[in-house]
């Protein structure tokens, strides 16, 4: 038997100063909030203590079914429709920001579904307004862990509450909404539904994200960014569809010489994926989630097998997201679902750093990348850029102060 290495000390990240796009609040509850709760509004559960139930929900999430993906949505929605119940796990989930390390967080949630228990959506927004404010101020004043954190409301593709959502984002500015956001099944129902919700949020500048290339291809990203106006892709990933890879004798003759290898690869952007990248519009890649829902090609598929033929990624090291990031596309990670993906900034990180080999001067351009697609004015933009910065700065200038054998 041999002495199994120590595991890696990986504090340093958790300690990077991180911000988060895309982030579900009922995707984010505590188990044992879930038990709590259920047992005071008598809720069956699918098992009675924190652990098991954590472990139901890892499970199921893991199963690759779309149907026992979103049953363990039903056993966070049914607890989230009390007030007194919005309003606790939205201080835990700005709570839970702060421990993940992140400064800015914009968490979203779908109003329409938390009024079976009487609540209207005003009232549900001011719940969860309220709930982020109490985390954010104990994350502050006990943890020393400053966090603001943001709404973006979503409407349900297969609803037609798109546009009192819309409507209802516009009005409470104040309460900290900074955005709207379409989400549900993307296969089935299109954005043109939705054409009146999303005229109304251009026409009253509030800017939008729209979960797009997740469950479906170029079509659905080609209508959330040209006709649903979409600042931001909810994942974008299935982007990876419009690429090829090709060789550079192929792709541009003029730059072969003698020293320029002809057979040397080269990535190939369809339309689509060109304006993406060269317009920086945000990628929120969300890593585990997607090897879940089957939502990623084979990162050694794509480009190279047409695309009925590429088989999806079921590990993190054949996700596409470094593939994506070193092209130079405007790419975000985000945890999505962090008790479903049982993930965080974080974890994404670490798999990042383990898998391929992303080091800080990667953190600091995701971080950047996110404060860029934020949807926070331009001045507060400026002033996180100058903290990140600073961090940073001070990080390199450690590293370099290490003596050369722990360096
Ligand atoms: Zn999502």
């Amino acid at each position: 038997m041999t002495a199994s290495a120590p595991a890696p000390d990986y504090a340093w990240i958790e300690q990077l100063p991180k911000v988060s796009l895309h982030d579900h609040l009922d995707g984010g509850v505590h188990p044992q909030t879930i038990v709590d709760i259920a047992a005071e509004i008598g809720h069956a559960l699918p098992a009675q203590n924190a652990d098991d139930l954590k472990a139901w929900f890892e499970d199921n999430a893991n199963s690759r079914s779309l149907a026992s993906y979103l049953e363990t949505f039903k056993h966070t929605l049914a607890v989230m429709q009390r007030r007194e119940d919005l309003v606790r796990i939205a201080g835990e989930h700005a709570l839970e920001l702060a421990f993940d390390g992140v400064l800015y967080g914009e968490v979203r949630w779908a109003p329409e579904l938390h009024t079976a228990g009487g609540l209207s959506m005003e009232e549900a927004v001011e719940a969860v307004a309220e709930g982020f404010a109490q985390g954010a101020a104990m994350a502050s004043q006990r943890l020393r862990k400053p966090v603001m954190v943001r709404q973006i409301l979503c409407a349900m593709r297969q609803n037609n509450n798109s546009l009192a959502v819309a409507q209802l984002a516009v009005a409470n500015r104040a309460l900290g909404v900074v955005g709207f956001d379409i989400a549900g099944p993307e296969k089935e129902f299109s954005l043109q539904n939705h054409r009146e919700a999303l005229d109304y949020a251009t026409q009253h500048f509030l800017p939008v994200t729209l979960h797009a290339g997740e469950a479906a291809s170029l079509d659905s990203i080609q209508e959330a960014v040209i006709d649903g106006r979409a600042l931001r892709l909810g994942h974008g990933v299935q982007i990876t569809d419009d690429i090829t890879i090709t060789t550079l004798g192929e792709a541009n003759p003029e730059a072969v010489t003698e020293d320029v290898d002809a057979d040397q690869e080269v990535m190939k952007l369809g339309n689509l994926a060109a304006w993406i990248k060269d317009r920086q519009i945000t990628l929120e890649i969300c890593p585990c989630s997607n090897l879940q829902t089957d939502a990623a090609a084979l990162l050694t598929d794509i480009g190279r097998l047409p695309l009925e033929q590429q088989k999806r990624a079921r590990d993190y090291a054949s996700h596409p997201v470094a593939m994506l990031y070193r092209s130079g596309f405007a790419v975000t990670i985000s945890p999505d679902n962090r008790l479903m993906s049982s993930t965080s900034v974080t974890t994404e990180f670490i798999k990042l750093h383990e898998n391929f080999g992303f080091d800080w001067p990667d953190f600091f351009q995701l971080t950047l990348n996110a404060v860029d697609g934020s949807f926070m004015p331009v001045d507060q933009k400026h002033s996180l850029r100058g903290i990140l910065q600073d961090y940073y700065s001070t990080f390199a200038q450690a590293q370099e102060d290490l003596p050369e054998e722990s360096a």
